[in-house]
């Protein structure tokens, strides 16, 4: 048997046509433009290519977006100051702070700096604390998590009673990836690098869903038949056969696990566009907020 492979490419980008088309309503309609702001502090390459990515998908789909980068040796002061700023910017409707920031810099506390109407990216500790309270909602799910569901949701994935072992504890994919799979009525199962037996814990599950970042390391007889497998993870390796000397793999051997799971994320193209198209949704919905009067 060989998996279906689940699309993120096409999925993201029926997802940020919607969106396209609910900003240019709302420009219509209300005169707003949804409008994000990017801080990064420093110039980490990986950092800056996927500040420059998200800002480029916001401005495909008309929303305006502002970047603001600070130098690696910013104070603490410094980026408080930004983030106040923003806070305070009525055309900016999210503000994303691009991580890691420096060692030097108290993330707990710029992120908690943030408003809690533009956090974007739902690392706000009162959202993240919504989600992991039963009927109560965050103000704005974390994106790549929330890319993780919409792709088992557009799969046909049945999650209500499926048993799901999520692979990885952090808190921007793991944690919260376990916390929607428990509101949609699975039974979770959380692993890390403690877990005894990862291959039997993982053959159990209906719902797979990687995120350790350990490049390929989901075998084929770690995976029930039929599973649907979900892959976030995006590990370099070395590749002396491309240019670059390397390429990108998921945590999911993906040429053996096709062929016993029922549907499979690719990654590259699985996750990660959808991670992008999140973040575009949640910015519109920070504009919502503003024209439906909650903030
Ligand atoms: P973290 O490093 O923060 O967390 C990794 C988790 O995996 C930890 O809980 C860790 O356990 C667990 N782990 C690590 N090694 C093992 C092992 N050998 N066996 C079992 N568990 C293990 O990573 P992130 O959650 O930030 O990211 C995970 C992956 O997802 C990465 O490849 C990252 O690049 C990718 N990613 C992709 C995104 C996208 O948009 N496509 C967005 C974000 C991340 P413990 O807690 O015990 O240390």
């Amino acid at each position: 048997m060989s998996a279906t492979i689940i699309d993120g490419k096409a999925i993201a980008a029926k997802v940020r046509e919607q969106i396209a088309a609910d900003v240019e309503k709302m420009q219509a309609e209300h005169g707003i433009v949804p409008g994000l702001a990017a801080v990064l502090v420093g110039e980490d390459p990986a950092s800056a290519q996927y500040v420059r990515m998200k800002r480029k998908a916001c401005e495909k789909a008309g929303i305006a977006s502002f970047g603001h980068t600070l130098p690696v040796d910013a104070s603490q002061e410094e980026v408080e100051a930004l983030v106040k700023q923003l806070n305070d910017d009525p055309k900016v409707h999210g503000i994303l702070v691009q991580l890691p920031l420096p060692k030097h810099l108290d993330e707990e506390k710029i992120l908690s700096m943030i408003s809690l109407h533009k956090d974007i990216d739902g690392f706000h500790p009162i959202n993240i604390g919504r989600l992991a309270m039963k009927g109560r909602e965050p103000l704005f799910i974390p994106c790549t998590p929330h890319g993780v569901i919409v792709l088992l949701e557009e799969a046909g994935a049945k999650l209500s009673g499926a048993e799901a072992v999520v692979l990885g504890r952090s808190n921007i994919v793991g944690l919260p990836a376990a916390m929607l799979l428990i509101h949609r009525d699975a039974t979770v199962t959380v692993c890390h690098s403690r877990t005894k037996d990862l291959p039997a814990v993982c053959r159990k599950a209906d719902i797979l869903v990687a995120a350790v970042g350990r490049a390929e390391m989901v075998k084929a007889d770690w995976v029930k038949p039929g599973a649907y497998v979900i892959d976030v993870g995006s590990n370099q390796v070395e590749d002396p056969s491309s240019d670059k000397g390397y390429r990108w793999v998921g945590d999911v051997d993906f040429e053996e696990v096709k062929e016993v799971a029922g549907a499979l994320t690719p990654s590259p193209g699985g996750v990660g566009p959808m991670t992008i198209a999140m973040l575009l949704k949640n910015t519109l919905r920070g504009a919502e907020l503003v024209v439906s009067g909650r903030v």
